[in-house]
């Protein structure tokens, strides 16, 4: 089997969910261009746990993880099967490091089926994912990214979904169109960066300075793409799209490794 390619996406309002867009579309346009995948694993910004973590369930649930939105959003299902024989895998390959596989108190968060609904309509693809450990290094997420590299060679879909910027106190909600200098700056110096093969640039993203500070306020959307990173193949190229920031400062860039 070849390696399946290797995906990060820039997700947004959850209400993406509900849309149809230029943004929407080309996210399925990605996932159509691809083999099917056997599984899915996914990285999302919204899983921080104490230790790696797994979901491990037959049935994941669809988590509703966000407030004031409407209750359109709140019916939104995405039913994918579980894949608990590959959360065993993941424990296996990162062993010693304890992976705590999760039996039901986590599930498919909305940093996951947001852009799911759109690559995998049907939700007929099983899915399972990984919650962040909070305590650990830039490196040490790029290296759990490596020791997950060879779920590729099974078929494996990996898929981290954050983004590059993402501070939304920051945001210009009546301008979409917006991009803020130092947003822009930031986006660039990771992409170029990624582009390069340059992975430790993008760890220590902030030697990116006060760009840094502001594009990441809080690192928790910016972590899965470091794990993507680390899956990525040495030599493999990388396609940058959708690329743009909109709001101000919330970066909707997506990649696509391999492939
Ligand atoms: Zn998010």
């Amino acid at each position: 089997m070849s390696r399946m390619p290797l995906l990060f996406i820039g997700h947004g309002s959850p209400m993406v969910a509900l849309e149809r867009s230029e943004t929407t579309r080309a996210w399925g346009r990605i996932a159509a261009a691809m083999p099917r995948p056997k599984a899915i694993l996914s990285i999302s910004a919204h899983w921080m746990t104490r230790a790696t973590a797994v979901t491990g369930m037959a049935s994941p649930r669809t988590i509703h993880d966000f407030g004031a939105f409407p209750p359109e959003l709140f019916a939104v299902q995405y039913p994918a099967p579980g894949d608990p024989e590959l959360a065993a895998k993941v424990r296996t390959l990162l062993a010693p490091k304890p992976v705590m596989i999760d039996g039901g108190q986590w599930g498919l968060d909305h940093g996951t089926w947001t852009v799911l609904v759109h690559l995998y309509p049907d939700a007929d693809i099983p899915v399972v994912q990984l919650g962040m450990d909070v305590n650990l290094k830039p490196a040490e997420r790029i290296a759990i990214g490596e020791r997950l590299r060879p779920l590729r060679e099974e078929g494996v879909l990996i898929l981290g979904t954050g983004n590059i910027v993402h501070n939304l106190p920051a945001m210009d909600w009546n301008r979409p169109e917006v991009e803020y200098d130092w947003s822009r700056r930031f986006n660039d110096y990771v992409t170029g960066a990624i582009a390069e093969e340059a992975h430790g640039r993008v760890a220590d993203f902030h030697l990116a300075g006060r760009d840094a500070e502001l594009a990441v306020p809080t690192p928790d959307h910016f972590w899965p793409l470091l794990y993507v990173l680390g899956a990525r193949a040495p030599g493999e190229a990388v396609r940058f799209g959708p690329d743009f920031i909109h709001h101000g400062s919330l970066s909707m860039t997506s990649m696509v490794f391999g492939g």
